[in-house]
């Protein structure tokens, strides 16, 4: 079985920004002050991550923004869901990606899923808002709602999958597609392959420097998409 676990943000969709106001506002809303700055290099990271860095970059001290935080994730993704129709009209699902998870989805012995820094409602609400996520199955992934580190949450992608799947866990291979080094760093230590996809802030050669097992320039290309991903061609007629 081979798991395939997406990236959202860069990767399948660009939310335009939309999603980094959720995070200044939810962390207004519950620190009671007024953020406005965003942390520098948020790509790849996830939610947990981003919004502690938020709060602490505001003045906040270490313990009491890692006390605030739980509220500020629940905070965000009520937040992203009363924008979701600014989500929808200024984002996009970037090209190729719909096309990509769709072929994929006919291939034998192959699951899709994400694994991303967003909250499961947040990661649930872009793809949806895109239509990505009729090819997915959201139960197996990994979300920075269960935990902060990447890597973990590819490990906890291959457990689900493995439970609902009822497969030896060391039966089930696993690639991270993704647009940051982050993604790729984080497959290597979760043991799986990487492709890295340059629609976001790196470039092929960052991504491959990385050391990303294959790279693309984009998803736009089914056919690279498939070699990339299954290490061979989409078979055709
Ligand atoms: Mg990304």
């Amino acid at each position: 079985m081979l798991l395939v676990c997406w990236d959202i943000d860069r990767t399948l969709i660009d939310a335009a920004g939309v999603d980094k106001q959720a995070w200044l506002q939810a962390c207004s809303d519950i620190s009671g002050r007024r953020i406005t700055q965003l942390p520098v290099g948020t790509s790849g990271r996830t939610d947990p991550q981003i919004l502690l860095d938020i709060l602490t970059s505001a003045g906040i001290l270490t313990p009491d923004a890692a006390a605030f935080l739980p509220a500020v994730l629940e905070r965000e993704a009520v937040i992203l869901a009363s924008h979701r129709d600014q989500l929808a009209r200024k984002g996009k699902a970037l090209p190729g990606a719909r096309e990509a998870l769709a072929a994929l989805a006919d291939e034998p012995g192959v699951l899709q899923t994400v694994v991303t820094g967003n909250v499961r409602p947040n990661a649930e609400l872009k793809l949806a808002a895109f239509d990505l996520d009729r090819h997915l199955d959201l139960d197996l992934g990994g979300y920075g709602s269960d935990s902060p580190d990447r890597a973990t949450l590819i490990g906890l992608a291959r457990q689900r999958t493995s439970t609902a799947h009822r497969l030896p866990i060391q039966s089930i291979k696993i690639v991270v597609v993704g647009d940051s080094p982050r993604d790729i760093d984080a497959a290597r230590a979760a043991r799986a392959r990487s492709v890295g996809v340059a629609t976001g802030r790196s470039s092929i050669d960052e991504l491959a420097a990385a050391g990303g097992d294959a790279v693309l320039e984009d998803l736009t290309d089914t056919d690279s998409v498939y070699a990339a991903i299954l290490g061979r061609r989409l078979q055709r007629g």
